[in-house]
């Protein structure tokens, strides 16, 4: 899909209804290859034992209204009911887990139930159930889709594995999806399951430690952000810190002639050397994985002699743990791979 469109795309004569046809069709199966890519790097560190937990307060309700948000419109467009349950109040929902890879668990889940259900509708939502000493919170995702046949309900949390064994199904993926969910609900101290007839609907149930966080979390008034000005940015001595050349590509188009420099160095060894030489840089935008020096040591040691500069992390959306390494080496803020430019634009707009 990428390299066939790509390549249509070079041809001269083309018309402006083919080209976006094209691009659609690029953006789209970019899309999917990145999926499978974050699957298959979650599977292997899960695998090797390096997937870690990062543990904070957790506010249930809330991603349950962000997924309803997200997922609304996919069950419009299919015209199928879409319905939440919270099972507790607000306040008792804010509980001590790993935000990240509930939310991943939850998404994962949701993503199937819309997959696999044509008609009826999708319910999803938790309550409180456990023993006394050791309360859960049980949740599911419901559908009335095509269902799992009874011998195939265990192989599908396994790596690879999908239940309908014939090659000419429609439904694309990976069979990864499940085998991770399994895997993370485990790690959270809990567990996943599933109930399911063919033809009827099926029911994921998992369930997570009920811990409810000590102190009351401070509300602190949201960082609502708006794009940068083109005046702002105008202003602002900018360094990238990339070694892909593509990624490197990529800044150069959106800021190169709208900020007032651009400079590009490709290691953490570099960007120390061009800080200490231009005190005048606003903003460096900080890849982590890079050979000579990594992104965090680099931060770490700009930070003895340049506490102002405002460094903004560049992290791969697959590995989550490194947005807190990256504020823990001293970097402001972070931003998920592959950037868009409108998200950095806001960034931008929330630190100048
Ligand atoms: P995939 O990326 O193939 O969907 P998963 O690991 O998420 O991988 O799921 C494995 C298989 O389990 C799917 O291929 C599908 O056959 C089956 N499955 C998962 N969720 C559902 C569902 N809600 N309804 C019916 N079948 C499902």
């Amino acid at each position: 899909g990428i390299l066939g469109f790509a390549e249509l795309l070079s041809e001269p004569d083309l018309s402006g209804e083919e080209k976006s046809k094209y691009i659609g069709v690029i953006m789209k199966s970019g899309q999917r290859m990145l999926n499978i890519i974050n699957d298959l790097i979650d599977i292997s560190k899960i695998e090797a034992g390096q997937m870690e937990l990062v543990v904070s307060n957790t506010k249930v309700n809330e991603q349950l209204d962000f997924l309803y948000t997200f997922f609304k419109p996919e069950a419009e467009s299919k015209s199928i009911k879409f319905n939440c349950k919270k099972g507790l109040g607000d306040n008792e929902s804010n509980i001590i887990t790993d935000k990240e890879k509930l939310y991943a668990i939850l998404t994962n889940l949701l993503k199937n139930a819309m997959k696999y259900t044509h008609a009826g509708g999708v319910e999803y939502g938790y309550s409180q159930k456990g023993e006394a000493g050791k309360p859960v919170l049980e949740f599911f995702v419901k559908d009335t889709g095509i269902g799992i046949a009874p011998d195939r309900q265990q192989a599908i949390f396994e790596r690879f594995v999908q239940a309908d064994l014939q090659i000419s199904k429609p439904y694309e993926g990976a069979g990864l999806g499940l085998a991770i969910t399994k895997a993370y609900c485990e790690m959270l101290g809990g567990d996943l399951w599933v109930e399911s007839e063919p033809g009827k609907g099926s029911i994921f149930r998992f369930t997570i430690p009920y811990q409810v966080k000590q102190k009351p979390v401070t509300n602190k008034p949201s960082q609502k952000s708006i794009g940068i000005s083109e005046e702002k940015l105008a202003k602002l001595k900018i360094l990238a810190v990339e070694d892909d050349e593509t990624a490197d590509i990529f800044l150069t188009e959106i800021l190169e002639g709208k900020c007032r420099e651009l400079l590009h160095v490709k290691n953490g060894e570099e960007a120390i050397k061009t800080c200490k030489a231009n005190p005048d840089i606003d903003l460096v935008l900080m890849d982590i994985k890079m050979p000579v020096m990594d992104g965090y040591t680099a931060t770490r040691e700009i930070r003895k002699f340049n506490t102002k500069v405002i460094i903004i992390a560049q992290t791969a959306y697959a590995l989550a743990g490194d947005k807190e390494k990256a504020i823990a080496a001293g970097c402001n803020d972070y931003i998920a791979k592959p950037i868009k430019k409108l998200e950095l634009y806001n960034l931008l707009g929330k630190h100048f």
